[in-house]
């Protein structure tokens, strides 16, 4: 696997074969080849947030032989098993982020990159009136607007 450097704090410096497949089996799956290149392409490209298809074009670098139904296959696994999850900021097709702590998604009108906002989002700390009765066990917080490297462009335009 290339040599990828740690871009955000979450995500561990190794990316070796070895950790990836530690990874899959502590969660409890089976650490197939598959699955570990698909979660391998996932920890590398994380602050993409990348789509299915994307994984896929990325996967098909390392194991020119995998299709499109492994790899919806092995995200779904990887979904179940908590060590992915999805993320659905927009109309268009549904992402994958890798990063399972809590945190909030940013998403740039301009540029479209997707940034992870560290944070807790409890809706009853946050001030979100949860009425009697519901039980909330997922809160996924998105937010929009620009981010600085479109900010200062605009700025100076
Ligand atoms: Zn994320
Ligand atoms: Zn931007």
């Amino acid at each position: 696997m290339k040599d990828v450097k740690a871009r955000t704090v979450f995500v561990p410096p190794h990316r070796e074969r070895g950790a990836v497949d530690a990874c899959i089996a502590e969660a409890g799956l089976r650490p197939t080849a598959q699955r570990s290149v698909v979660y391998g392409v996932l920890l590398n490209h994380a602050k993409e947030h990348p789509t299915a298809d994307e994984i896929f074009m990325q996967a098909k670098v390392e194991k020119p032989e995998i299709s499109m139904a492994t790899v919806y296959n092995c995200l779904d696994a990887l979904v179940k098993h908590h060590l992915v999850k999805q993320v659905h900021l927009d109309r268009a097709a549904t992402r994958y982020c890798p990063n399972m702590h809590e945190h909030a998604h940013f998403l740039c009108e301009e540029c479209g990159e997707v940034s992870d906002f560290e944070g807790t989002a409890k809706p009853r700390t946050s001030g979100f009136k949860v009425p009697k009765g519901f039980q909330v066990t997922q809160t996924e917080m998105n937010m929009r607007g620009v981010c600085p490297d479109c900010a200062k462009q605009e700025a100076t335009r």
